[in-house]
């Protein structure tokens, strides 16, 4: 990870060593180091990360296990949840989804994932007006509206979401999803608000401004 997207005001901030710090705890002690190292003793650590928003002054920290015995826990620490506050112009249905996902994503990724693929559902059909009989098939028609590279990562979440929702066919295969994959998950969920949503809003604001100053203008110019 090379940048942050602060929580709390939203802004991104690059990671160095102004903006970020973390130490790992080791059941003999300590170990502490400047950012960009990643070796560290081979033993089971939590290792703990403070991210300070150089724009708010805020400082996030997240805790994340490693090693065998704890590599499968990770958390926020502070904010608690990871989820960003969206604007009221995208459906609460979808949002709330979102909310859920983020707060569940370290307790149990496979049904975070599950919620973002529902969340990408959500935003197909309200954004695009795209229903269908499955995601699969909406996702298909999707495909000429959006640059390969994104439709790509669509297609890739609507099948990691698949592992939660449903059963294999062998029910002894397990298929697991880490906290960490879920929360890529969460970022390309953030990432379509932003692009579709945010973007879409704030393109309509700008240009119904200069079509007001425009149409105030020409009044102006009336003898
Ligand atoms: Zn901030």
């Amino acid at each position: 990870m090379s940048s942050f997207k602060c929580p709390y005001c939203s802004s991104v901030m690059a990671i160095n060593s102004s903006t970020f710090r973390s130490t790992k705890q080791y059941f003999f002690g300590s170990w502490s180091y400047a950012s960009g190292h990643t070796d560290g003793p081979p033993e089971d650590c939590i290792h703990i990360k403070f991210y300070k928003c150089p724009h708010c002054g805020e400082v996030s920290i997240r805790i994340d296990g490693e090693g065998n015995s704890t590599k499968h826990l990770s958390s926020w620490f502070k904010p608690n949840s990871i989820a960003q506050q969206f604007p009221d112009y995208i459906p609460e249905a979808i949002r709330s989804d979102y909310e859920e996902a983020c707060a569940i994503v370290s307790l149990s990724p496979k049904a975070s994932a599950t919620l973002s693929r529902r969340c990408l559902q959500a935003m197909i059909r309200d954004f695009w007006g795209i229903t269908d009989k499955t995601l699969c098939r909406e996702i298909s028609a999707l495909q000429s509206k959006v640059s390969p590279s994104q439709w790509k990562v669509l297609d890739a979440l609507r099948q990691i979401g698949n592992i939660g929702a449903h059963p294999e066919a062998d029910v002894n295969l397990i298929v697991d999803i880490d906290p960490s994959d879920a929360e890529k998950l969460i970022r390309v969920i953030e990432l379509l608000m932003q692009q579709w949503y945010i973007n879409r809003h704030e393109e309509e604001q700008l240009y119904s401004d200069v079509l007001a100053i425009n149409s105030q203008k020409q009044e102006q110019r009336q003898p």
